[in-house]
């Protein structure tokens, strides 16, 4: 991608933002109910044989009622190994569809199915075997972030914790289709010095972290840490102006790195949810987010409510075609055997 188509990009990024960020957030519902409906979650989980996984994006009264929480494919792993039937993903749809690809056997819930995600949004089937096609032979390398059908057009799946080595296994004379995220790509060509065909496609909240906000964060708090998830806006144009003190991490990494960094105090530019799990983790250490606003609506549909319903009625159940999972599981499974 040259500049300019670079610079263009990431001005539609910035318009479709401000679009997305303007739909409203569902409220929480009254605190003072929370024990109670927890209470009775954890009750009708142990009634029901199931596990509660919840995303670090999700709300903190949801994430505290979760038996684990952590990032999409940690969660998925976790489903997989875990002894119980049932899965309630407190999530968004592409992770249920991959808890389901890797636990055909066992019932995934997901609580609320308008539960979705721009990024996985950002490209459809029908798109990506267009693609393929226009690139005949190339590699395509899919962020964990894309439906089942994508994933099952993929040679390989990545997260953003192990998308450089997935790339770095694969012979440098072949072509990479990287989708759909633009900023990940980007900050994956410059760290493996690889070129790459990459998606424009973003997700509406991190494209909405702003190089301006960090800049002025760093400018308020200079003796903070940075912690910058590679989906974010801001990481192709701050990374290079930004010193030893600024880490590009998965949300998996920001936890483990704060909870092992002698820093008491960190700038945290991703979706906003992580502040609770990062205040959990490294308690006693000060987490600033760059963008307050930086919240995924979609991640914020999950309520305490939603999830007594889930686990009481069995809603709503995710199935994926045997054909898609069998070869969405492989690009799944190639990703595993890498990193
Ligand atoms: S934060 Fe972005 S990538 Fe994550 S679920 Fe929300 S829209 Fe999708």
């Amino acid at each position: 991608m040259s500049s300019t188509d670079r610079a263009a990009a990431e001005t539609t990024a910035a318009a479709r933002a401000s679009v997305a960020i303007a739909i409203p957030v569902a409220p929480p519902g009254n605190p003072a109910t929370f024990p109670a409906l927890q209470a009775e979650i954890r009750a009708l989980a142990h009634e029901r044989d199931a596990v509660i996984l919840a995303h670090s994006y999700e709300r903190p009264e949801v994430q505290d009622v979760a038996d684990h929480v952590g990032d999409s494919l940690l969660l998925s792993r976790l489903a997989a190994a875990a002894p119980q039937s049932t899965i309630v993903f407190c999530g968004v749809s592409f992770m249920a569809e991959t808890a389901k690809i890797l636990s055909p056997r066992k019932t995934v819930l997901l609580p609320d199915l308008a539960a979705g995600c721009s990024l996985a949004d950002s490209i459809t089937v029908e798109q990506l075997r267009q693609w393929k096609l226009e690139h005949t032979g190339a590699v395509v390398v899919s962020y964990v972030n894309t439906t089942a059908a994508v994933k099952a057009e993929s040679d390989y799946c990545c997260t953003s914790g192990n998308a450089r080595a997935v790339i770095e296994a694969i012979p440098s004379d072949r072509q990479i289709l990287f989708l759909p995220d633009m900023f990940l790509g980007l900050w994956l060509q410059r760290v493996t010095g690889r070129k790459l065909t990459i998606w424009l496609g973003e997700c509406h909240v991190h494209a909405g972290i702003r190089a301006a906000d960090v800049e002025r964060w760093r400018r308020e708090e200079p003796g903070a840490d940075l912690l910058i998830h590679p989906e974010c806006g801001c990481t192709s144009q701050v990374i290079e102006a930004a010193g030893d003190d600024a880490h590009i991490l998965s949300t998996e990494g920001m936890v483990r790195f704060a909870e092992r960094s002698k820093a008491d105090s960190f700038l945290v530019a991703t979706e906003v949810g992580i502040l609770h799990r990062l205040a959990l983790k490294a308690p006693g250490k000060r987490f600033v987010p760059v963008n307050r606003e930086a919240v995924c609506q979609y991640m914020k549909l999950i309520t305490l409510v939603k999830v007594r319903d889930s686990l009481r009625d069995g809603v709503y159940p995710i199935e994926v075609p045997a054909d898609v999972a069998a070869r969405a599981r492989l690009a799944l499974e190639r990703m595993i055997a890498i990193a």
